[in-house]
């Protein structure tokens, strides 16, 4: 895949960039790891100031950032834009909060002193995908800087603009030369790279065969990895629930971002009565939504980000219907310019077929009814993925059983799934495993360190 900007509004091609040489590579790990044998020994008072600068960065320059990410990837201007403030927020908990996070933990043993020291591990690789080409790198990078480890990000080859951008915001807070380094190169070269040994940990943002890619080069040198993959989340919806904030929660936790988001709700699973005025206000909802210039204000769905994702979204929508599914709206590209796609609503859809196993990576539901909460459980967890769940009841007992019942890293009753800088994240199953955000992101990356003293 070329490293280039291609308007996904447009197609026009806008700037293409040569992959880094293997010299230009080395040099760049080179500086990485002189940076990090310096900087692990900085105060986090210092990395504190580097990281509220970035923030201040961030904000004063959100519009542009902004106006970058709708050009590379087609989000809105209006969600780019609250991306960016979303980048600052992550930037001021971790500059707040590292240094209690990260303090030593006493712990009582039959030494004179024991404790538990946190320490990092060395330059972290970021492999991250386009869908939200800030969020994601910052959500990385900020408790990784915090902890004391540098940064090398490999971005997804369609945001390199974005993933060039970054690099500028961490330089220009005040980071040391090579503390966060982006390298624009392909995906053939992130196995590689996990042999060398000035590597020391991954993580990565992005699809299964990837994950399994970088999770196997890992294995083979023995490398720390963090995986955050795909999702066909639930959104289950009982009769006790407020209806009219589930349908309108419906259409955001489904359409956000395009409707390419991990998180997003992809399969409406409809309890008893409640299905059928559900289905009828879900589908006059996104009958109003406008597709349409992603840099407009009124618009609600932009294009998807690449031909490519057009094509198999507008294939697995045909398989669907070969396997049973019944089109309420939507259901074929737009055609002409740009890689647009309408809302599209399926129903009748036999759980039982492969299509029911599937993440749909752009603004299309699946409906499904059943008549127990048992039943929608059980629909819930019947997929590869185990990321997030949105459930919607007002009966405690109902919400208890969900809570423990859903195979998920984050279960939300009454309100739509969704990352929080104080929260982890994160999934089960071929989602994923460990986490990132809060207390328990920070902690991936750094030497968990038993201390004992007689
Ligand atoms: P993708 O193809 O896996 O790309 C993600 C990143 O991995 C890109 O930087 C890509 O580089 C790189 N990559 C691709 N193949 C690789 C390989 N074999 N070895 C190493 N790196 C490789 O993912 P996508 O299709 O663009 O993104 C959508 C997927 O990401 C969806 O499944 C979505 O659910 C998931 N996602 C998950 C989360 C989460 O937090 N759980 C968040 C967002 C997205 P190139 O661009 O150069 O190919």
């Amino acid at each position: 895949m070329a490293i280039a900007t291609i308007n996904p509004a447009t197609g026009e091609v806008l700037k293409i960039f040569e992959p880094l040489s293997d010299a230009a590579l080395e040099a760049s790990l080179e500086l990485a790891q002189q940076t990090f044998e310096q900087y692990r020994h900085t105060r986090f008072t210092e990395r504190s100031q580097w990281l509220q600068a970035a923030a201040q960065i961030l904000l004063d320059r959100k519009h542009e950032f902004g106006e970058l990410m709708t050009l590379e990837m087609g989000k809105t201007l209006k969600s780019a834009i609250a991306e960016v403030e979303k980048c600052a927020l992550v930037c001021r908990y971790y500059a707040e909060n590292a240094a209690q996070l990260l303090a030593d933990v006493p712990v009582a043993t039959d030494a004179s002193q024991s404790f538990v020291r946190y320490q990092p591990l060395g330059i972290v690789l970021a492999v991250m995908p386009w869908n939200f080409p800030f969020w994601q790198v910052f959500r990385f990078a900020a408790p990784a800087l915090m902890a004391g480890n540098v940064g090398l990000l490999k971005h997804a080859s369609n945001v390199p603009q974005s993933a060039l951008a970054i690099a500028e915001v961490f330089a220009l807070a005040g980071f040391p030369a090579g503390a966060f380094q982006t390298l624009l190169i392909g995906a053939d070269r992130v196995a590689p790279l996990m042999a060398d040994a000035r590597i020391k940990a991954a993580t990565l943002t992005g699809s299964e065969p990837a994950g399994a890619s970088l999770a196997a080069a890992a294995g083979q040198h023995i490398k720390k990895v963090v995986l955050e993959l795909g999702g066909s989340d639930p959104f289950i919806v009982l009769p006790s629930a407020d209806l009219e904030a589930a349908v309108a929660t419906a259409v955001t936790a489904r359409m956000l971002n395009n409707g390419q988001s991990c998180i997003a709700a992809k399969r409406f699973i409809l309890v008893g009565e409640i299905a059928d005025v559900f289905q009828a206000k879900l589908l006059e909802k996104f009958q109003a939504l406008k597709v349409g210039d992603p840099r407009l204000p009124d618009t609600d769905v932009g294009p998807l980000a690449t031909p490519g994702i057009l094509q198999d979204l507008a294939q697995q929508v045909e398989a669907a219907v070969q396997q049973g599914a019944k089109v309420l709206t939507g259901g074929k590209p737009l055609g002409g310019v740009g890689n647009f796609y309408p809302p599209t609503l399926l129903s009748d859809i036999d759980p039982q077929k492969p299509i029911a196993q599937e993440e749909f990576f752009g603004p299309v539901a699946m409906v499904f009814r059943v008549d127990t909460l048992d039943a929608a459980i059980a629909l819930a967890n019947a997929t590869p993925f185990g990321l997030g769940a949105s459930a919607w009841t007002t009966d405690a007992a109902e919400q208890t059983r969900l809570i423990n019942e859903l195979e998920v890293g984050s279960v939300f009753i009454n309100g739509m799934v969704k990352s929080d800088p104080r929260l982890p994240f994160g999934g089960i199953k071929h989602s994923g495993f460990g986490r990132e955000l809060s207390r328990e992101g920070i902690l991936e990356f750094v030497n968990i360190k038993t201390v004992w003293v007689k």
